[in-house]
Formats: structure tokens, C-alpha cells, sequence
């Protein structure tokens, strides 16, 4: 009896409401265990979360796996494993269209065909994908740096190009072969760029090949690197930057990109043999498509509750929804710390309507904001305190830790540190 009241992807459970979950990352993830450890068999409420991933990819540790050990693993949560113990449904699929006047969205894949699911509540978590400029050349010759996907496709590359600067014997063609540019100089271009300039060398050492045949570049169009942070910070990384041997090319423009060199507007060229565009990002495409109110950077627009606007039963939370700070009404930044904090507010707020009470507002506060440059050296502050060098990358790190323990506890805490412990060294 008790298995045929078990719910499907499409077919209800014994329970009389069911709320959904679109996306399993941090934001889907976090909002799906607080929910399933906070609601009781009394509430009556079905837990679905709809995400085609059966790993949530951990997009801030990316760093970590795309110029390291070939490990890519370690980014990635096994859902399964997460929601083992709790009340949660996970159904592998996508979300194709979402009809609020019909309580219903519809799965499946983009050319179809497409069932429906009927839901309570919605919560949108979807995120957001990489956006590339259309920049003649860059599409074509520049990866990105949004999935394991694209962390894998770098190690290749990495790999590829040691392979080929091992068989050359002319000096300025196998300088040309190691030649590595990030596009970018916000917090992710600089994270990849700093683990480049930290783990290359030692990989080349292994490969037999020498380090100073290698060339990492970080290519910013204004004026400095890391523009969110205090001018001091900035100073720090970029001395940090320079001790790992990283070119700085900033104040211009990329106009153009070719197979291996990048043409600036000032006039510029500089070789690159391997290309990363950690330039921009842009919130789930197919979001702006499901009746809702978006903002006109795509990010679904939300009230002070998280909720879209105009629709009661709809939550949209992390990259995808644009949620303005009632303090300066700015939107916050997609952010895994907001994505997280608006979920946890976003799950409370549902098990209070769930109780018969109202949702209250969410109240948003950055409390830090730590950069990584290579797995040992970080810059950032918290509660207004500069911090630069090991106690930065132990703050940041830290962060990792309380994620971890928050969706898998202790245990998930202490195999993922001694993983991540091992790629320190
Ligand atoms: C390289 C990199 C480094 C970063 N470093 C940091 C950092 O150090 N600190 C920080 O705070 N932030 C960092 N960020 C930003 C942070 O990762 C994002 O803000 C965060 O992932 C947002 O969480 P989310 O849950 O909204 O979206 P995501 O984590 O992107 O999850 C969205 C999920 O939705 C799923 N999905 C998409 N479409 C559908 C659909 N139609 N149906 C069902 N599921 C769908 C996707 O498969 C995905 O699992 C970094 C980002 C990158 C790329």
C-alpha cells in the first residue's frame, strides 16, 4: 500500500500539497533539505525537487578542479546521497514551461514531449548560464567557465598543450604553446587565473617541462583587477598575482579573437594558445519565457518575500530572481552566499504558510567576500576586517565547509575537507 502512495516525477503522492523545487544547485538544494528536515508527516506536504543533474555542481569550488589533479568530482554533490534520509523527490528532468494561471509546469525535454506537474508552491532555483559577448572569435575560441563540463574540457586543454610544447624544440613556439590568457578580472576570472599561475608550474615540473616557457595572462578591460573590493585588497592580489607570474593587461577592450591571439582595441595582440572568458553571466534563459515579470538583465523580478511578483504561490530565489536590497535598492549579485540565505529565509517562509502564517521578508546582509588566488593565497574582508594571504583562503574554505554541513552534515563535511586538504598540497 505504502509504495503505490509513493510520489512520481507526475503522479501526486498520499500528501494533499506538494511544493516543487526547479534546479538543484546551491539555492534548490539548500531550500529542499530544510524543507524535508523541517516538515512533519502532520504538515501534509509533498517535497519535490525537479533538477536533470543527479550531482549539484559547486560552481564556487570550480577553481579547484579545472587546473588541478584531474579530479573532477569534487565539485559536484551526489543528490542522491544528499536527500537519502529525507522526505525529498527528486525528479531528473528539466522544467520546460511554467503556467501560473494553471498551478501546473510541464517537464521534458526542449523538443518535447512534455508532461505536466501541478504544485502548492513553486520555487524557482534555476540559475544562471555563462554569457559570452558577441565579440568576433570569442565564442568560437574561448571556453567558459560555468559547469564541470567546462572544468573538464580546461584540464584537456591544459593537458593537450603540454603534450604538444613537450615535441617542440623551437623556444618562441613552445612559449607560444604555453601560453594561457583568462578574459575576465572579476572574482571568478581571478580565481582561475591565480590557481593557473599556482598549479601550472608544478604540473609542468612533473611533465618535465620548464616553467619558464609558461605565459598567464589576465586580460581586463578597466583600469584594474577585482573592482568590488577596497583598493588595498586589489593591491594584494595583484602583488600576489605578479609573485605567481601572471601578466595584468588592463584599460582594453577584447575587439577580436583569433585561434591563438587576442586583439585588444587599444591595438594590442597577445598570443594565447588557451582561453578562458569568465566575463559575464546571465540568469537562466528560459525563465523569462514562463509568464513572470523579469527584470532587463532576464533575472525574474521578486518582492520583499522572494515571491515573483503578482504571483503568491511562486518563489524565485539565487541567480535566476533579481532581488533589490531594501537598504540601497540595488539587486543583489548572483552570489552563491545570497542564493543560499534566500533559500534558507524562502524555506522558513513555506513552512510558515504551511502552519497557516504569513511569509516575512527577506532581509539580505553581506557579511564578507572572499577571492581565492591559487588553492593557498585569498583576499577579502568580513565584517568590515581586510584580510589578505592564508587567513583569507581559511575564511573562504570556511565557507565551503558550512555549506557542506548544512545540505550533508558531518559526514559530507569531513570527506569533502580531506579532499579538498589534498589538493592544497
Ligand atoms: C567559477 C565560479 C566561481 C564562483 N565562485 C563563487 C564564490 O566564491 N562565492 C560565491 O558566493 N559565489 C560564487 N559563484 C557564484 C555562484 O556559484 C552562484 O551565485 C550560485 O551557483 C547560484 O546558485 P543557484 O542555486 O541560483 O544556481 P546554480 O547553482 O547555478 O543552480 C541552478 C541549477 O538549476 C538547474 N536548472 C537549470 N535549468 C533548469 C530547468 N529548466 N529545470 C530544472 N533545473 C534546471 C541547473 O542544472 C542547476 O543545477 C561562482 C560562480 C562560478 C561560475
Amino acid at each position: 500500500m505504502e509504495s503505490s502512495a509513493k510520489p512520481t516525477c507526475t503522479t501526486p503522492g498520499a500528501k494533499s500539497r506538494r511544493v516543487v523545487i526547479a534546479g538543484g544547485g546551491y539555492a534548490g538544494t539548500t531550500l529542499a533539505v530544510r524543507l524535508g528536515k523541517a516538515l512533519r508527516d502532520a504538515d501534509d506536504v509533498e517535497i519535490m525537487l525537479i533538477e536533470p543533474n543527479p550531482c549539484q555542481q559547486a560552481l564556487s569550488e570550480l577553481d579547484l578542479v579545472a587546473v588541478g589533479p584531474p579530479r573532477p568530482e569534487f565539485c559536484e554533490l551526489w543528490l542522491p546521497t544528499l536527500f537519502k534520509d529525507l522526505p525529498v523527490t527528486v525528479c531528473y528532468n528539466r522544467v520546460h514551461e511554467v503556467k501560473p494561471a494553471e498551478h501546473v509546469l510541464t517537464i521534458g525535454p526542449r523538443s518535447g514531449p512534455h508532461e505536466p506537474v501541478s504544485y502548492w508552491r513553486l520555487v524557482l532555483a534555476t540559475g544562471a548560464i555563462a554569457f559570452v559577448p558577441p565579440v568576433p572569435g570569442l565564442a568560437e575560441h574561448a571556453g567558459t567557465m560555468w559547469s564541470v563540463a567546462d572544468a573538464q574540457e580546461l584540464q584537456q586543454r591544459i593537458e593537450k598543450q603540454f603534450r604538444s610544447a613537450a615535441t617542440i624544440a623551437d623556444r618562441e613556439a613552445r612559449v607560444r604553446a604555453l601560453s594561457f590568457a583568462v578574459i575576465g578580472g572579476g572574482a571568478t576570472g581571478i580565481e582561475i587565473v591565480g590557481t593557473l599561475g599556482q598549479m601550472l608550474p608544478k604540473r609542468m615540473r612533473e611533465a618535465g617541462l620548464d616553467p619558464a616557457d609558461l605565459r598567464i595572462r589576465v586580460i581586463e578591460g578597466r583600469p584594474d583587477v577585482l573592482y568590488d573590493l577596497e583598493p588595498s585588497l586589489r593591491l594584494r592580489a595583484r602583488k600576489r598575482l605578479e609573485h605567481l607570474g601572471v601578466e595584468l593587461v588592463t584599460g582594453s577592450m577584447v575587439a577580436s579573437v583569433e585561434e591563438s591571439a587576442i586583439h585588444l582595441a587599444d591595438g594590442r595582440t597577445i598570443d594565447a594558445s588557451v582561453m578562458v572568458f569568465c566575463g559575464g553571466a546571465k540568469a537562466d534563459p528560459d525563465a523569462i519565457s514562463w509568464s513572470m515579470e523579469a527584470d532587463p538583465s532576464g533575472r525574474l523580478v521578486v518582492d520583499e518575500t522572494c515571491r515573483a511578483v503578482g504571483h503568491e504561490d511562486i518563489y524565485a530565489v539565487g541567480d535566476v530572481a533579481a532581488f533589490r536590497d531594501p537598504k540601497d535598492k540595488r539587486t543583489l549579485p548572483m552570489l552563491a552566499q545570497f542564493a543560499i540565505r534566500e533559500a534558507e529565509h524562502t524555506a522558513d517562509n513555506i513552512v510558515r504558510e504551511v502552519r497557516g502564517a504569513t511569509p516575512t521578508p527577506f532581509v539580505p546582509n553581506m557579511h564578507g567576500e572572499f577571492v581565492s588566488i591559487g588553492p593557498s593565497y585569498g583576499v577579502g574582508w568580513a565584517f568590515k576586517v581586510h584580510l589578505a594571504g592564508l587567513p583569507a583562503i581559511v575564511m573562504k574554505r570556511l565557507t565551503y565547509l558550512m555549506y557542506w554541513f548544512s545540505v550533508g552534515g558531518i559526514k559530507l563535511t569531513w570527506k569533502r575537507t580531506r579532499e579538498m586538504l589534498s589538493m592544497q598540497r
